[in-house]
């Protein structure tokens, strides 16, 4: 893993960027969990860092692609830990009922029941406090996280960083493109300078500038 900011580390050696939080009392947190088999990855990087997968407390994610949730029942049976979600999403999470937006085809992953379900505004005590943003278009129920005091915007699939291009994550991938367009201009809004993504590298400085940027073009 590799410390990105004070207390976040990134899961390197997987294609997405999977990030766990340090919490005080030797607990951590998980920030999404990758596609399907993706358990013994992160088991053993949290390792290698001097962690231990029990110390991971709490999961929160996203959204429902299998990119994000689909280690997710792996990881709850190797660590109990509690789970985290926008209450339209946990049902999605469930599969009550299954989820059939785009991409299609690739949706499948193991349901889990999530534990507590988020609303937009709602804050969680990671970081000093992060506020949860039900930033949909992407999918129905997606959430991004947001730190005013650190700067810190956890963007999941709002954005897509890929070979130097910041964007909307691409229409095929994406529920309806109006509502992420309306999510983008709302966290544009803003007071914040890291752009965090699940794709493509971390934006540590200048974030803001970007999505302003974008939100012009769209
Ligand atoms: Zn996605």
């Amino acid at each position: 893993m590799v410390q990105i900011l004070p207390g976040i580390h990134r899961v390197d050696d997987v294609e997405e960027n999977i990030y766990l939080f340090e919490e005080g009392g030797g607990k951590l947190a998980l920030l999404d969990t990758g596609y399907p088999g993706t358990a013994p990855k992160i088991k053993h990087h949290v390792e290698k860092s001097g962690f231990r997968l029990d110390q991971i407390s709490r999961i929160i994610l996203t959204h429902v692609h299998p990119d994000h949730v689909g280690s997710l029942r792996a990881i709850v049976d190797l660590t109990k830990a509690r789970t985290f979600s926008h209450w339209v999403e946990a049902e999605f999470i469930a599969q009550r009922p299954a989820y059939d937006g785009p991409p299609g085809g690739g949706n499948r992953f193991d349901p889990v029941e999530v534990d507590e379900k988020f609303k937009d505004g709602d804050k969680i005590d990671l970081l000093g406090g992060l506020e949860i943003l039900h930033t949909p278009g992407h999918t129905p129920g997606h959430i991004s996280l947001y730190s005013e005091d650190q700067g810190i915007l956890l963007t999941g699939d709002l954005f897509f960083n890929q070979e130097g291009n910041f964007t909307l994550t691409p229409p095929m991938y994406t529920h309806h493109t109006q509502s992420a367009i309306i999510s983008a201009r709302r966290v544009a809004k803003l007071k914040f300078d890291r752009v965090l993504t699940y794709h493509g590298p971390p934006i540590l400085e200048g974030g803001k500038k970007r999505v302003e940027e974008l939100v012009k073009t769209l």
